[in-house]
């Protein structure tokens, strides 16, 4: 197999370098509770001396009610095109079909394949079950079942894709490592659920266990997802940097920043070869929108890892100073209880003011944050897909909706068979019902309807239109077909459960 790794040429990177003048950055203020915490926000980035050059553009909510279902225009798209730099507020995402997710449309129409998201834990001020959490989670941030690829096939079932390509996996843990070693940090934690979806997750985990072998200084483990978020939850003092699939960091970042202190205080960046995004992690909070009662702490950390990815290192460290010192006087938005004889609970303009009015301080009950020396790129390396020395077809799943009973289906099937293929297995989701099914299985209307060579033997792809044919002459109801190869002798399909 050729394995040769294909570095991207990072001249073609677009790395934004602090040259003491205003950098130039799109502001998305979002809706719900978007446009209050983005205003608090950028107060204090401008009070801090942020030198930004600042535009605007209209996303979300507003967007979505012209009629236009991305939630962005064109002409916005081509404005943070130009400047690879996005500062957003969190965005409402219209339930129903017929909307696309603009979080989602952002980070794959600009390949943001990376999604940091780090939480640690503000301990004693901010009281945490976890006094010793510090996690960094690396959420892969373009594949998985966000490719948002569904489809209704019968009166019963639906089905949504989970996409996920050994490119993808490469170039996330290869970040995940790169960016511990960039960061001092110890150990690579790999989480997924391999011992079910052998094929998707399986290849997350293969590559990872390929990819730490080049990181020998950095410790790396693997984790099944629900016993690893279990221990994340009870003893985040176990784990360092998690590298993860999109749905499950999705969900595990959540639940990090929120026993961390609260899901309001956590923030995340989102990075691709040219263009970065810095938001919160949690959503626009609709219930508490234009209410005064936000915690606008998530998009302000958020704030301080965009002042670092552009090299205004002084500006990061005092808004991040500051903002320690005022939950340090005990000053904080309702969502976060804190331990404080002096505790003072006040609104998101006032927590603004109250950050504004100690820029310059240090905290006393949190260590100091000094300013980095020096920018952190990441390399960046993009990998061609890995060509097998062979492929070939061995068979076919053929899925019908049938209402029936499932041998009234295998007559059917099994008149329809050439001598070249045969009918192997009918599952019913994922459980093997014929030949010698259990009667107590419940099935479904969405049959798998397996066909493989005669004798074992590969098939010529041609045989497949004409089992379809022979198939609506029996007027089976066919939904979609599957091929089945081998790659390199090695089957690229899962069994039936009981096969
Ligand atoms: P949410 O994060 O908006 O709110 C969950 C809970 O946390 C609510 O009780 C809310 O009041 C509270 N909360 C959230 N942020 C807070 C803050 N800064 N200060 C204080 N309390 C805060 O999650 P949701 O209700 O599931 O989602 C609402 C909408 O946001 C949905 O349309 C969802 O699709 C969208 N969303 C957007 C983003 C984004 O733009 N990046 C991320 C997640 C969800």
């Amino acid at each position: 197999m050729n394995v040769q790794l294909n570095p991207k040429d990072l001249s073609n990177l677009r790395l934004i370098v602090n040259d003491g003048n205003p950098t130039p950055v799109v502001v998305a203020e979002g809706d719900g509770i978007g446009p209050e915490i983005m205003n608090a926000c950028l107060r204090i980035l401008e009070a801090a001396g942020a030198k930004l050059e600042i535009r605007r553009i209209a996303i979300g909510e507003q967007e979505y009610h012209k009629g236009i279902t991305s939630g962005i225009t064109n002409d916005a798209m081509n404005i943070v095109r130009s400047t690879g730099l996005l500062y957003k507020a969190p965005i409402t995402t219209p339930q129903g079909g017929g909307y696309k997710s603009l979080n989602v449309t952002l980070r794959k129409t600009f390949s943001m394949f990376a999604n940091v998201r780090p939480s640690y834990s503000l301990s004693p001020i901010v009281p945490s079950v976890h006094q010793n959490m510090d996690v960094v989670i690396i959420r892969e941030n373009e594949e998985d079942l966000y490719a948002g690829i569904e489809h209704r096939q019968t009166d019963e079932v639906y089905q949504c894709l989970k996409l996920v390509s050994r490119s993808g996996c490469e170039r996330i843990i290869r970040y995940a490592f790169e960016y511990a070693r960039a960061h001092g940090r110890k150990k690579v934690s790999c989480f997924s659920k391999d011992n079910i979806m052998k094929l998707t997750d399986g290849i997350f985990h293969k590559v990872f266990d390929e990819v730490k072998s080049d990181y020998p200084e950095i410790n790396s483990d693997h984790w099944i997802i629900d016993i690893g978020t279990a221990r994340l939850a009870a003893r985040p003092g176990d784990f360092d940097v998690i590298v993860t699939g999109n749905l499950y960091g999705d969900i595990l970042s959540d639940i990090a920043s929120e026993i961390s202190g609260s899901v309001g205080i956590g923030a995340s960046y989102n990075k691709g070869y040219d263009c970065a995004m810095f938001e919160a992690v949690h959503g626009s909070a609709p219930d508490i929108a234009g209410k005064n009662l936000a915690n606008p702490s998530g998009l302000l950390l958020a704030g301080v890892m965009m002042m670092d990815h552009i090299g205004q290192h002084d500006v990061a460290a005092k808004v991040h100073n500051a903002w320690l010192k005022t939950l340090d006087d005990g000053i904080h938005t309702p969502d976060l209880k804190v331990s404080h004889l002096n505790e003072r609970v006040v609104g998101t303009a006032e927590f603004a003011d109250a950050v504004i009015k100690r820029l310059g301080e240090e905290p006393r009950g949190f260590k100091t944050i000094e300013p980095k020396r020096t920018q952190t790129h990441l390399p960046l390396v993009a990998y061609p897909d890995k060509k097998s020395d062979s492929k070939t077809l061995h068979g076919v799943d053929i899925f019908v909706h049938h209402a029936g009973h499932v041998t009234n289906l295998a007559d059917r099937l099994n008149r329809a068979c050439s001598g070249e293929v045969t009918l192997k297995m009918i599952s019913n989701r994922g459980v093997k019902v014929w030949p010698n099914g259990e009667a107590s299985t419940l099935c479904s209307d969405h049959w798998r309807c397996r066909f493989m060579g005669s004798n074992d033997r590969s098939i010529d792809p041609r045989c497949i239109p004409q089992l379809m044919a022979t198939l609506l002459a029996e007027e089976v109801d066919v939904i979609k077909t599957e091929n089945l190869y081998n790659f390199d002798g090695i089957p690229g399909y899962s069994l039936a459960q009981g096969q």
